[in-house]
Parts: C-alpha cells; structure tokens; sequence
C-alpha cells in the first residue's frame, strides 16, 4: 500500500509512521528528515535547503520532488511506502501523481492550540530521525533516544516563532491538498487529538487493517 499522511506540523504524521511501518511492513519516507540529515552532512541539497527550514517555509517544489523520486525508486520501497510530510504543495502532489499510485491520504485532525502546545514538548534524534514527546511519548531515559542511544533535541524549527510561520504555510498551501485527495476519493480524516494509541486505533480501521 502506498500511503501518504496529511497534517500540520506536530500533527503527529511522525509517531504514527513510526508505528505504521512495523504493522504494514513498509518504510515510512519523511522528505523532512532527508532533509534534515542532508543539513547535517553539509550536502549540496542540505546547503539549499537549511535557509527555508529554519524560517519554516517550504524548502522549493523541484528540490522535495527530486529527491522523493530517488527515494521511492530504492527497492525496499518496492512493496509500498508510507509519505509523511510530501506532498505539501498542489504542484508536489501532481508530480506524485505521475511517478506513483497513491491508494490513501490519511489526514491526521488536529487544531492549531494543540498544535502549538504539542510543539514545545517535542523532542528529537538527529541521528535515526525518531520522534518524542516530553508529556505524550517520553523515552525509556529522559533526553536519550530509545532507538539508537543518541541525545535528544528540539528541533530549529519547533521554536514558538516558527513554529506559528510552519502553520502559516501549511494552512495556504498544504491544507489544500485535503481537497484534492477528497476529489480522487482517497481521504480518510481521522481525529488527531486523543492520544497515540486512539490515533493509530483510528487509522488502522480507516485502512482496515490489524493492530
Ligand atoms: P517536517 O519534518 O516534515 O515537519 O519538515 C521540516 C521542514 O522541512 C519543513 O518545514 C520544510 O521546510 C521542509 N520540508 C519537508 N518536507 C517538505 C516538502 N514536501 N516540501 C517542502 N518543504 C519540505
């Protein structure tokens, strides 16, 4: 199954990825953390992106385009992939439509004070890309992550100011996206402010399958 997943940021496509993979068998794909990684790695695309992310505008269309291309195209994607974070864009998503059958946009329902409040708590590993909560998802050992054992951040873009500019663009130019997966009959809204397990309990029927 070729899954994206729509929201705000701090919507918690992120956590609900990381628990989808284990269920559906197929990696989840965030243009977020390539980009992030590439920053890290001083990457040419790193170079070009790491301006636009710390403002929290959208990195442009042809960059996240491309470099989705290359990933979807490796083989463990072969049997399906879940999107978080692309596409953003109307542009971006006809890209999509060209290079992939989508089958479902799961659009995760969450409002902009929770969004805000969810934020401040959010903490991540630079390392392997996982995602926490203070409050709602904490690690086994506060500030180290479970995963590969490396310290825990806040991200530059979770800073209050940005974070504010992030919902700005996503409500201009993502949010229409909605509309366009309504239109092709492959949205599934499901409720994003119950906590994790009613989250993943939500999606998993909206995909029917077990969890
Ligand atoms: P995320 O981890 O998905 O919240 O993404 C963090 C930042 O990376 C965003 O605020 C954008 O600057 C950039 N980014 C990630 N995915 C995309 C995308 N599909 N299109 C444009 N910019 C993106």
């Amino acid at each position: 199954m070729n899954l994206i997943l729509l929201g705000a940021p701090g919507a918690g496509k992120g956590t609900l990825a990381a628990i989808l993979i284990e269920k559906m068998g197929v990696p989840s794909v965030s243009t977020g953390n390539i980009l992030r990684e590439a920053i890290k790695n001083g990457t040419a695309l790193g170079k070009q992106a790491k301006a636009f992310m710390d403002e929290g505008k959208l990195v442009p269309d042809q960059l996240v385009i491309d470099l989705l291309a290359d990933r979807i195209a490796q083989p463990d994607c072969a049997k399906g992939y879940i999107l978080d974070g692309f596409p953003r864009t109307i542009p971006q998503a006809k890209a999509l439509d060209k290079i992939a059958s989508i089958d479902c946009a799961l659009s995760l329902e969450v409002p902009d004070d929770v969004i805000t409040q969810r934020m401040s708590g959010r903490r991540v590993c630079l390392k392997c890309g996982a995602t926490y909560h203070t409050e709602y998802f904490p690690p086994k050992t506060e500030g180290v992550c479970d995963a590969c054992g490396d310290p825990l951040v806040v991200r530059a873009d979770d800073k209050p100011e940005v974070v504010q500019a992030r919902l700005n663009t996503y409500h201009e130019t993502t949010e229409p996206l909605i509309g366009y997966y309504g239109k092709q009959g492959k949205l599934k809204p499901i409720d994003g402010t119950k906590g994790i397990d009613s989250t993943v309990k939500f999606a998993a029927e909206a995909l029917g399958i077990e969890v």
